[in-house]
């Protein structure tokens, strides 16, 4: 498996010699190269096609992903359902992952909230993540927010100023970036939340278009 651009996580230790995506996931189910696995119920690792020629990187998982071990399936995944119809993008077509494969969280009162996470966890996890870009080999790699497009593309990016253009990239002919699903939830007013989901919508479309 390729190393380029990653750390020397003590999760590199734990690859099998000939990879597969399933015998990653199960691999991946006992990491403890970082303290996250103390904090989540269990490795939320990616799910999609072998095939997918697009692949979706978000942030980690959260409180409903986390208790279900699925990526993409809280109030953000079905959000992100929706706006990947609405563009013509079929999601079993496709393989969503997350830079961090624990849920990173703090308590408020009774709820779990979404703690980012460091730089030191994103490193220490980046293995699974290049491990699951090599295996899928997508013609695309759509970072969702910020935390993905920076552990992508550099710190330096910034996604209000490029969201939605194709990048070339030593991971994949092109990484586009754009918001994450859950920024749109979390929108102050219903009319924002409309723009910003119909922004959203169109960033997918423009993928669409590259990956027909
Ligand atoms: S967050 Fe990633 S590196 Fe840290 S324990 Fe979980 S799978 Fe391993």
């Amino acid at each position: 498996m390729p190393r380029a651009n990653s750390s020397e996580s003590k999760a590199w230790d734990l690859i099998p010699t000939r990879p597969t995506l399933s015998s990653v996931k199960t691999a991946a189910t006992g990491c403890r190269a970082c303290d996250l696995w103390k904090k989540g119920t269990q490795t939320v690792f990616g799910e999609g096609s072998r095939r997918a020629n697009v692949l979706f990187v978000g942030e980690q998982p959260g409180n409903e992903e986390d208790l279900k071990g699925k990526p993409f399936v809280g109030p953000a995944g079905r959000l992100f359902d929706n706006a990947m119809e609405a563009a013509g993008i079929d999601r079993k077509q496709t393989y969503v992952t997350n830079v961090v494969k624990h849920f990173k969280w703090e308590p408020r009162g009774k709820r779990r909230i979404h703690k980012k996470p460091n730089s030191t966890e994103i490193a220490a996890c980046r293995p699974w993540l290049e491990t699951e870009i090599a295996l899928v080999k997508p013609q695309v790699i759509v970072a969702l927010g910020a935390t993905a497009a920076q552990a992508l593309l550099g710190p330096q990016f910034r996604v209000t100023k490029q969201r939605g253009e194709f990048i070339p990239s030593t991971l994949a002919p092109y990484v586009m970036a754009t918001v994450h699903p859950s920024s749109i939830l979390r929108a102050p007013d219903d009319e924002t939340r409309q723009l910003e989901l119909r922004r959203f919508i169109d960033d997918l479309k423009k993928l669409a278009r590259v990956i027909k």
